[in-house]
């Protein structure tokens, strides 16, 4: 065990491009690395644009591990999973961490299994124990209802992963310095009995609720389906995408894409406004790293109120609609003295 050390975060590209939640696992990576005063290694598969490369160093890497293998590309478990157990092997960290993405979700219980190593998914939480520097791995159990924290002291690495938007990106620190280390791969190893045939997108309207600026959502309180009208209208004049609670998306009011919460997407708008949600423990879950939380609601004891940090207590269905014409009237006042 003493002989793993330091601290990875998998960092993902596409199409040679690295993705944000790269910069997400560095600020959790970074503060447990300096937390250990070991290093933090971000590990890339597949052939990388420079400019990423270096941003993953200006973000908080001390050293950036790439095994740049056109095989490697695009995501493919096998060559993957063979080529992680390879480095695992060769430089022995202590901690991995990955995002809950569909690649991360797929790979980690492929790597802690080939590694005999514990890996626990989707932490809300991550810090270092005092006494021990064991990973302390917080997530939501038993249905949500409570937070189990989860160690892994008897083996190497400690894996996790985190979800994307759960954490702000690092921020770039242009005067940062670190090594860039590529790796050869054994071809045997980039072997792959699945092939890939092609890429299909989600629902592109739904997609964008995780990346969107401004996210308007609904729930119960709108009663019925049709009523997610006004939230549609509400989001298209704010620019923003449209989110719902589980029990909006149960009722099959809106599909399940849209749905934000513990068992649905995490957001990290500018602002998040929801209407006739009462801000159950799950639904907060998926909202907490919102720079502004606006909730209207009926109750003025609704949980909702307990994190928004503006509150309209009253029937959505008077709010909306002055609030839909008052900000047209704003938009047509500001086009007007253009
Ligand atoms: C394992 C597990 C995972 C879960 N995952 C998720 C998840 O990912 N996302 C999620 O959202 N939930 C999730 N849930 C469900 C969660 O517990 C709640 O049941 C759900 O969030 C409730 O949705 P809601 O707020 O729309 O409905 P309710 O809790 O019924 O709230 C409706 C709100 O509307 C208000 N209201 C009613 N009429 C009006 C009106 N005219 N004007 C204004 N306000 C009005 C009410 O005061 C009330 O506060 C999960 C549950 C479990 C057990």
């Amino acid at each position: 065990m003493q002989d793993y050390s330091g601290v990875w975060i998998l960092a993902e590209q596409r199409h040679g491009t690295v993705q944000t939640i790269s910069y997400e696992l560095l600020t959790r990576g970074r503060a447990l690395a300096d937390t250990l005063g070991v290093p933090l290694a971000a590990v890339i598969l597949g052939p990388t644009d420079d400019a990423g490369l270096d941003e993953l160093i200006r973000r908080g890497a001390d050293r950036v591990i790439i095994a740049d293998a056109p095989e490697l590309a695009e995501f493919l478990p096998e060559p993957y999973t063979r080529t992680m157990a390879h480095l695992v092997k060769t430089h022995q960290p202590e901690i991995i961490i990955a995002g809950a993405t569909s690649s991360g979700r797929t790979l980690m219980p492929l790597l802690a299994i080939t590694c005999h190593a514990g890996l626990t998914a989707d932490c809300t939480g991550l810090d270092i124990e005092d006494e021990t520097g064991n990973l302390l791995q917080t997530r939501p159990a038993i249905g949500g209802n409570i937070m189990a924290t989860i160690k892994s002291p008897a083996h190497r690495p400690q894996m996790a992963t985190v979800r994307p938007k759960s954490t702000r990106p690092a921020p770039a620190d242009p005067a940062r310095t670190g090594a860039l280390i590529r790796e050869t791969i054994d071809p045997e190893l980039l072997k792959s009995r699945v092939k890939r045939l092609g890429f299909t997108p989600a629902d592109a309207d739904a997609a964008n609720i995780q990346e969107a600026e401004v996210v308007v959502a609904g729930g119960r309180g709108l009663k019925k389906g049709d009523n997610f009208g006004l939230i549609n209208a509400l989001a298209a004049l704010l620019g923003g995408a449209v989110g719902a609670s589980r029990d909006a998306v149960d009722r099959g009011w809106i599909g399940y894409p849209h749905q934000v919460g513990l068992s649905g997407k995490t957001v990290s708008p500018k602002l998040y406004l929801c209407a006739g949600v009462s801000g159950s423990i799950q639904h907060l879950a998926g909202i907490k790293t919102s720079e502004n939380i606006i909730a209207v609601n009926s109750n003025p004891e609704a949980q909702i109120f307990q994190v928004a940090n503006y509150g309209i207590v009253g029937d959505l269905f008077e709010v909306l609609p002055l609030l839909i014409d008052k900000i047209k009237a704003k938009q047509a006042a500001t086009a007007a003295t253009v």
